[in-house]
Order: C-alpha cells, then structure tokens, then sequence
C-alpha cells in the first residue's frame, strides 16, 4: 500500500476551504464535490486540516524499510560551475573520522553544470582519504533551481542508499538538504555543531537548543539515510600524510530535466513581454505556441490558437496537425516547414520528432507540456511538464 488521499464524498458539501489551501492547485470542486489532481497533490496534508467537516484523509503507508543494505557515509560537496567549495573539505575530514569508527567508506558527490575531470578530481579527493568520489554532470543545472538539485540527488540517493548523509550548512545545504530529506522519506538535523557515531553506528546528530542553553544529541535509528547539515567552519580540514590512490572516481552525465508545475509555468508565461500574438509572422515571433498531434481535433488546434492570441503568442503546428487539416500549411515548423528561434517555444502535444526538432530547436526557451514522461521532446526542453495538455490550459486559464 503506498500514501493515498482521498475525498470523502458523503461528507464533502464542496464548501472550497480546501481549494484556498492549496498551495499546488491540486483541487477543483466538480459538481459540488472536491476533486484532488493526485498529479499536483503533494500530500502536504493543508487540505486536510483546513476541512471542518473530516471529508479529506490521507493514509500514509507503513512500509518496513530494510536498513541493512544501506551503507556508507557520503558527503554533498558544493560544486559551481566546476570548483568546489573549500568547506566542504572540512566536512569531508570529519567524516573520514566517523567512518573509522563506523568502519564504512566514504564517498563525497558533486553535481552541477559542469565538474573537474576525472584525473583532476582524483588528485584532490586523494588527500582527505575519500573512498569514492561520484560526480554527476547535467548541462541544465546552470541556473540554482532547488527542485532540479534536489531531484537529481535524491535519485542518486535512492539507487545508491548511503547509511548517512552529510550536507555543509550553507544557502545551498540550508536549502537542498530538506528537499532531499523529504524525497527520500527521511529527517534531517539542521546546522549541527558536532557528529559522533555510537556504538550501534548511528550517526549522532549533535546541536544546540533551548537558545544554546542545552545541546542536543539525536539519533534516526528508523531512518535511512541519516542525515544532517553541519555549519560551516565548525570542523577542521585535514589533509592525509600519504595520499589514498585508490580513490574511484565516477563522472556521469545525466539527462534529467526540470519538471515545471503549472504554477511555474504560468509565472514563466507571465514574464515574457507581449508579442503582436497570432499577426505577427511565425519567423520572427518572440512566443510561438505549437499544436502537436496531441491537440486531438481541429477544436483542439483551435483553442490553443485563441489562448496562443489571450497570450500574445503566434500559433504553430506540426505536420501532423496540418496533415489533418486542422493549421495551414504556413503554421508548419520543422524540415518541410518554416524554421524558428523565438524567445520561447511551448509545445503542446507535441512529440518531438527529429523532422519537427529541426525546425524549432534554436529557440531560447522550450517548453513542452506531453502526457508521456519518454516523449523524445523532453530532452531538449528547458521545462518540462508532464500533464494532459487540455489541463494545463484549463488551470493556467482558472489561475487568477
Ligand atoms: C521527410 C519528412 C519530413 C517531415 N517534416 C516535418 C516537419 O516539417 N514538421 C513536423 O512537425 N513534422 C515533420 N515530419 C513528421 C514528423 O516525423 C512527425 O511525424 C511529426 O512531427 C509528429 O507530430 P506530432 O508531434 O504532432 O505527433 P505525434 O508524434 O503523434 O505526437 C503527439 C504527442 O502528443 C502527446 N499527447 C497526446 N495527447 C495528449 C494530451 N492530451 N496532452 C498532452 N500530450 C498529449 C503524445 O504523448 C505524443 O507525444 C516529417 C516527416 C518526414 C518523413
């Protein structure tokens, strides 16, 4: 059984308190009853206590998670745009320390747009006596977006299962580590002064509290990974006397992209400056909203064209959509068709064919809004959203 929400219909007298709630859109009131979208719902559990009239119950599941096969200690070392950041080493010297003790391995990973090499990286992780050194490369990690750090980590962490995981306390800890935390169903202890390990090989998560008055140990034996933040410059880097050779490195790259929520995207939309929308013709449009197959029906194609017009933007399609008769031959991008570099491309319902890419792959910014996760139009998106076309315009449309 997995975590569930649900909507008690006999009780539910669809009054809306938990539509104002909702911080993700997720609930619509239909036909006088509330409907939750458990695409958007992120179990937040605000509807829930906002419903006076106990219509709205999540169930959270009580899975026995087998913690013997998690293993090691692994640290999050900040990387931009390539260099590392110098505290973090003191991080990973302290957790060298506790992996005596715990007699486990230590594996510091970077992610970020772009890392050292490998040899590069071998040489400096070398000298603190780190075990394994993974580093994960993804070209769309150039801006700071949290949900992009925290799902590519989280991913990792989930394949790899480390025993306990260290952050640094800084903006990116502060703000990365409880996204993880919640991805990976764990808790954190936030800004410890100290670590220990104890005699079971629990990680002890030490912090001050009561205003600095008590200072409190903790332990998630429960849990795994366990994990903390630490503050900066609280521990001391130490390099080692001789050199660990055998250090592994492992670059990857990864190919995951940003998944945009509604919300997101309609912020996106509402920042871009107004076109001269469906007159101004399809080369030199700024905002160029395309109609894929996905559209279903030349009624379809026609409503994205008047929300295309309600936001300024100049109406596409792809040759399937003209092949059906339902845009002109004019609207077609792509080989047989015109060619675009706007200011951004949203795709609705389009798959992404490499005829169709050609044409529109120099836009500044894609979006591209398709029900199916493995459609080949995701790889080149900026922002993706997986949703129902139809969906997204409906809320974008009911979202004041
Ligand atoms: C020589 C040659 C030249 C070509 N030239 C061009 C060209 O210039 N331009 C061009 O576009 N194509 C061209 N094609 C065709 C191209 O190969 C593809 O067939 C075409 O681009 C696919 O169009 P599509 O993405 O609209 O349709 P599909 O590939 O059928 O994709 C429809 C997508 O919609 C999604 N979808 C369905 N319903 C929904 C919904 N409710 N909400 C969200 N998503 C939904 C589906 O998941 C699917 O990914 C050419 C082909 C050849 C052989």
């Amino acid at each position: 059984m997995s975590d569930n929400i649900k909507v008690n219909i006999e009780k539910c007298n669809g009054c809306r308190r938990c539509v104002k709630v909702c911080n993700y859109n997720a609930i619509t009131i239909v036909n006088g009853k509330a409907v939750i979208d458990l695409n958007l719902c992120t179990l937040c559990g605000a509807c829930v206590d906002a419903c006076k009239f106990n219509a709205i119950t999540i169930t959270k599941s009580a899975k026995k998670v087998d913690l013997s096969s998690y293993k090691g200690i692994w640290i999050v070392v900040e990387n931009f745009d390539g260099e590392l950041k110098n505290t973090s080493f003191q991080l990973i010297s302290k957790a060298v320390q506790l992996a005596k003790v715990g007699k486990e391995d230590v594996t510091a990973l970077l992610v970020g747009n772009k890392v050292m090499d490998s040899e590069k990286l071998k040489e400096i992780f070398s000298e603190y006596g780190v075990n394994k050194v993974i580093a994960i490369v993804n070209e769309a990690l150039t801006r700071f977006n949290t949900e992009d750090f925290a799902e590519i980590i989280s991913d990792e962490i989930m394949q790899s299962k480390p025993k306990i995981l260290l952050f640094l306390g800084t903006i990116f800890g502060r703000t990365i580590a409880p996204r993880v935390a919640t991805r990976v169903k764990t808790g954190i202890t936030a800004d410890c002064t100290d670590l220990q390990i104890d005699k079971k090989g629990n990680l002890v998560q030490i912090r001050p509290t009561y205003g600095g008055r008590v200072l409190a140990k903790i332990i998630t034996p429960f849990n795994c990974p366990q994990m903390a933040s630490v503050r900066p410059n609280v521990f001391v880097e130490e390099k080692l006397i001789t050199k660990n050779k055998d250090v592994q490195v492992t670059v990857k790259k990864n190919d995951y992209r940003s998944k945009f929520t509604i919300m997101e995207l309609k912020r996106v939309l509402q920042q871009i400056p107004w076109d001269r929308g469906l007159e101004t013709p399809l080369d030199e449009a700024k905002i160029v909203y395309c109609a894929g197959l996905g559209v279903g029906s030349k009624e379809g194609f026609e409503m994205i064209k008047e929300f295309a017009q309600q936001c300024g933007a100049t109406i596409a399609a792809t040759r399937e959509v003209v092949d059906h008769g339902w845009a002109d031959f004019s609207q077609q991008i792509g080989q047989t068709g015109i060619s675009i570099r706007p200011e951004i491309y949203v795709g609705f319902g389009v798959s992404g064919a490499i005829h169709h890419l050609i044409g529109m792959r120099n836009s500044r910014k894609i979006i591209a809004i398709n029900k199916d996760p493995r459609a080949p139009i995701f790889k080149i998106a900026d922002y993706c959203v997986i949703a129902d076309l139809f969906d997204v315009v409906n809320k974008i449309k009911s979202i004041p």
